[in-house]
């Protein structure tokens, strides 16, 4: 204000007029956010705040969508800060064990203090870059990614989220290959922009949306016979395949691991076709496997790996594209072909570096193998009397999924679970298979804790 012309300070003092609410408004919820602890009735307010601005501003869709996180329709579970490592607490005070882990994004726990400190640290420096000068974190966590992807995956490209590395994916195999077509899989998740959308297979998501982008064709997953003999068509037709993309382990399709050979199969393919391999390891990757990649469970190295949601340690909203020189070296001549603003910025690069830094410092993809292990053969038992409810208990690593034989008994065990301090995926519309994706750093105890309250409540299901 002291450097401002009258004029200024005129207008400055107008636009608070003109918002005086909004700026009120602004205030107090500046303030409520630097508060450690809130009161009964900031957690009211806030809970208020947070139903009607919801219906009324976001989507009351999720209202009745989100019945599941919710004790006795009313709209309470409001989430307010972590609680440890692998726990979250809504605005009244209460713990959930965090069995849903933000869909694979908390590996290395919630708030971890490493990433966390390295993030502040970056922030006190300098929160996003110049987009000019080159941009040092950028350069190490490349080399990083380099040295810990399986064979000649070398180059990457940073974005802030999975769809975003699917997209760099698909382009950049379409500036390698000069091809238009790519092979995607039933049951795959990409993503939700436009050309990832293409590649998911789920029906409801994409029909309001068709036509998708043109060369896009799905072949069941797990059917190499049919894969084959659609790249031969493919090549018959002269609409040769670019890429064939694929989750190592499809996540959001229900947790569904590959036949035996499957992998192996499709690189022998891709391969033979002239087509590059793409991996969707958005939520297979950062060790949640069991291993840092879960490509290498199978020892299969794609020419392309997209990396996302854990990659930026439950902190920041990170995402990288792996890719060999071969491939990547078609953006050499002018690396502007594909680009973003905010993509490898300083403080998610600081945030993955440190990620990568805490996996390796607590061996977290073992720890995944060890407790995914422990918690598979926990819940089998427990899930023992009740083949009436649960078909099939499947995973690897701390990648579970849990298949209930309708929707409604899945929804009811997450409901249950809920209101006993368990979050787990399981929505009033989809929940034949519940995901348990906890972080990395699960305790065996939380995990006892997980297995007796899942005992418990398919004990109270009544069909
Ligand atoms: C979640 C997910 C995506 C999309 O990531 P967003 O960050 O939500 O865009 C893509 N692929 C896979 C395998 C995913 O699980």
């Amino acid at each position: 204000m002291t450097n401002g012309t009258a004029e200024q300070t005129g207008k400055a003092a107008e636009l608070k007029e003109q918002l005086a609410d909004v700026f009120a408004y602004t205030n107090k919820v500046l303030d409520m956010i630097s508060k450690k602890d809130i009161t009964k009735e900031e957690a009211a307010w806030i809970t208020k705040e947070t139903v009607d601005n919801f219906r009324e501003h976001v989507n009351p869709g999720f209202l009745a969508y989100r019945k599941s996180v919710t004790k006795d329709g009313q709209f309470a579970a409001v989430e307010w800060k972590d609680s440890g490592l692998n726990c979250f607490m809504d605005v009244h005070g209460k713990e959930y064990i965090d069995c849903l882990g933000g869909f694979g994004i908390y590996n290395v726990g919630h708030g971890h203090p490493k990433v966390k400190q390295a993030v502040i640290d970056q922030m006190n420096r300098q929160a996003l870059h110049s987009q000019d000068l080159l941009d040092p974190l950028r350069a190490i966590l490349a080399k990083i990614l380099a040295d810990v992807t399986p064979g000649a995956l070398k180059y990457a490209f940073f974005a802030n989220s999975g769809t975003e590395t699917v997209e760099a994916a698909l382009k950049l195999a379409k500036m390698y290959s000069s091809r238009t077509t790519f092979i995607a899989t039933t049951r795959a998740f990409h993503g939700k922009s436009l050309g990832s959308l293409s590649g998911t297979a789920k029906g409801v998501f994409r029909k309001p949306f068709l036509p998708m982008i043109p060369g896009f064709k799905h072949v069941h997953f797990g059917d190499l016979d049919m894969m084959r003999k659609t790249m031969e068509a493919c090549a018959m037709t002269g609409e040769d395949v670019a890429g064939v993309i694929v989750e190592p382990i499809q996540g959001e399709g229900g947790v569904i691991l590959p036949p035996d050979g499957y992998l192996k199969g499709l690189r022998q393919l891709c391969d033979e076709f002239g087509a590059l391999l793409i991996f969707d390891e958005v939520q297979t990757g950062m060790g949640r496997t069991g291993k840092l990649f879960c490509c290498e469970h199978y020892d299969v190295v794609p020419d392309i790996l997209c990396l996302a949601k854990a990659f930026g340690g439950g902190i920041m909203p990170a995402g990288a594209v792996v890719a060999t020189e071969e491939v990547f070296k078609s953006f050499f001549p002018n690396p502007f072909m594909h680009t973003t603003t905010f993509g490898g910025n300083p403080l998610a690069c600081a945030a993955a570096i440190a990620t990568f830094n805490v996996l390796i410092e607590e061996n977290l993809p073992a720890r995944a193998a060890e407790l995914g292990d422990y918690m598979l053969k926990g819940l089998r038992e427990a899930a023992a009397d009740h083949g009436d409810l649960v078909l099939e208990i499947r995973g690897l690593g701390l990648l579970i999924g849990i298949e209930f034989h309708t929707d409604e008994i899945g929804y009811e065990v997450s409901k249950g679970l809920f209101d006993n301090g368990v979050l787990v995926a399981g929505t009033l519309i989809n929940a034949k298979t519940i995901r348990i994706e906890p972080p990395l750093t699960i305790t065996y105890e939380q995990a006892d804790r997980v297995i007796a309250e899942f005992k418990k409540v398919l004990g109270q299901i009544q069909l």
